[in-house]
């Protein structure tokens, strides 16, 4: 429940009670009213933090839990979680500054901005995939009897905007462009569930252009794909002034996904039918939702910190943005939890343990004298690992993703006559948005079909693993290393905390002087 102080700084809070003209014919307030008021308070926020007007860039994951009815009283609280140099990020929730879930959040806000940047390429790509599974299981989908065309789902509707519609400026409230968005996506799902459609989420709102009070906005609307209990239905918004109107010259203006559910009577979740498309670009976006259905999985498992997750996940091609999404943000999770406590300390070196349930995490904070960035690239570059961490015995790329993500297979020397382990690793590097950020490299187990577990190695899986840089100033830097430990090896090292201290301290001592080689050295190594 909401304290009995107003928001602090930077934050905006927004009370409206729900009476009938906000509700849906059975009393709950509707989906479409919810994401206007959201967008007007999220607005709000941005203008209490810019001191200029503001209008909704984009809009990612927003998940419906709960239904709230006629008579009740709701309250939305927005607060800027990251300013970007032309675009903010806006999060509906309460959070006291510089608490560590705000530096989550804050960092968080960096790798949804990437996905958002990355997405249009990862669905070129998906599409070129999806073609391709297209030409091989042309038969499959065709076959099935009680599938539905998604033709029959398509629904197209015209708004005017009128000043109600628009801020002072004349630009459209980009929440009333979603509640109308919202409004032919439930008409799109119902024709197939023959029932009320709930909105359950909304991927990826991207706002591509301005609109205008006069503007005509089209809205076409169509099911992408379903899954059992719920659809996808996209909305495409194209927008015409009176002159473009007459030549049929229309601007793209937006594009979202909306997931739902439908319940019957009883309220129980009904299982939708499965759908073909059509076309070619019905195809595509049939694989599109699925891809996307991944991501808001994998989204999902990492804000909830469920504990069952498969450590390692297939990589391929589909995937990869999750994958280094999840990467980055399991660590940015690990580095900012509650409760590390300091086990052992050296002038530069310090070790911290956490423990949570069946898992143990490690960090080694090491203060370095060399600058972050260099630090970063020595550190990013596994195989110069080799030269300063006895564990690693050999290290080759087997997948050179792009400049920020690759995949190395590692191999460790045997210990006391074990077999020698081996691990095949997602790294995942990003550089600082602002002055202040960290440099990450993010380190996590993929499974990749080309380098398949070998009988002479026992295969090792890193749940999370890698560095935090931030820098000291033009010199120093401190690193910190970060490895959750399995509860396989936890009573092992629960049994050598002391032993493994030493070990620890040793590799770190061993890091922080090859980090500290002399310059000519390094030039060697990066030139
Ligand atoms: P994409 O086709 O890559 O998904 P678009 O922005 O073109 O991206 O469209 C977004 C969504 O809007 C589509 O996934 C589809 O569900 C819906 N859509 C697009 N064009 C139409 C159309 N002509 N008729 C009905 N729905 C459409």
């Amino acid at each position: 429940m909401e304290p009995a102080e107003g928001p602090s700084s930077g934050q905006v809070h927004m009370c409206q009670t729900i009476f009938p003209a906000h509700a849906t014919h059975r009393g709950e307030l509707s989906a479409g009213q919810l994401l206007k008021w959201i967008d007007t308070t999220a607005c709000l926020a941005a203008e209490k933090h810019a001191g200029v007007s503001c209008v909704t860039a984009s809009v990612d994951d927003i998940q419906f839990e709960e239904t709230a009815r006629v008579g009740q009283i709701i309250i939305i609280k927005a607060k800027v979680n990251r300013a970007f140099t032309t675009s903010m990020e806006v999060y509906l929730k309460p959070v006291k500054l510089l608490s560590p879930q705000d530096h989550l959040e804050h960092s968080l806000a960096i790798e949804r901005r990437r996905i958002r940047l990355d997405h249009e390429h990862v669905f070129e790509t998906l599409t070129q995939e999806s073609n391709m599974e297209d030409y091989h299981c042309d038969n499959v989908s065709n076959t099935e009897e009680d599938t539905i065309s998604t033709d029959l789902t398509h629904v197209q509707s015209i708004e005017l905007v009128l000043p109600p519609h628009a801020n002072h400026h004349g630009n459209t409230f980009g929440g009333q462009i979603m509640a109308w968005m919202e409004t032919v996506a439930t008409i799109s799902a119902s024709r197939l569930c023959h029932s009320y459609p709930i909105l359950k989420s909304v991927d990826m709102f991207k706002f591509r252009g301005p609109s205008t009070v006069g503007d005509r906005l089209v809205f076409k609307a169509i099911v992408n794909n379903t899954f059992q209990k719920s659809v996808e239905v996209g909305v495409r918004v194209e927008a015409y002034n009176c002159e473009e109107w007459t030549i049929g010259q229309a601007r793209h203006i937006n594009s979202a996904f909306l997931i739902f559910n439908a319940v019957n009577d009883k309220g129980e979740l009904l299982i939708f039918p499965r759908v073909k498309p059509t076309t070619k670009d019905g195809l595509r976006r049939y694989h599109g939702a699925i891809a996307r259905r991944r991501i808001r999985l994998t989204r999902k498992y990492i804000l909830s910190n469920k504990e069952d997750t498969p450590s390692s996940d297939l990589w391929d091609r589909s995937n990869q943005a999750y994958l280094s999404y999840s990467n980055v943000a399991t660590l940015t999770v690990l580095a900012t939890k509650c409760g590390w406590e300091i086990t052992s300390t050296l002038d530069n070196i310090k070790i911290f343990t956490q423990e949570e349930s069946d898992i143990l995490s490690v960090k080694v904070e090491m203060q370095v004298r060399i600058p972050s960035n260099l630090a970063f690239f020595l550190l990013s570059d596994f195989r110069l690992r080799r030269q300063w961490d006895k564990h690693y015995l050999t290290c080759e790329v087997v997948e050179n993703v792009n400049e920020d993500e690759k995949i190395y297979h590692i191999t460790s020397p045997s210990v006391k006559g074990d077999k020698p382990k081996d691990f095949v690793v997602l790294v995942s590097r990003r550089q600082p948005c602002k002055t202040g950020d960290p440099y990450i490299i993010a380190v996590r187990s993929v499974t990749l079909t080309s380098v398949p577990p070998s009988p002479n190695y026992r295969r090792n899986e890193i749940l999370c693993a890698g560095f935090l840089i931030h820098s000291d100033g033009n010199h120093s830097c401190m690193v910190s290393y970060f490895n959750q430990v399995t509860s396989g090896v936890l009573p092992y090292l629960a049994a050598n905390l002391i032993g493994s201290s030493k070990s620890i301290e040793d590799t770190a001592s061993a890091c922080i002087r090859f980090l500290e080689m002399d310059s000519t050295k390094i030039y060697s190594i990066l030139f």
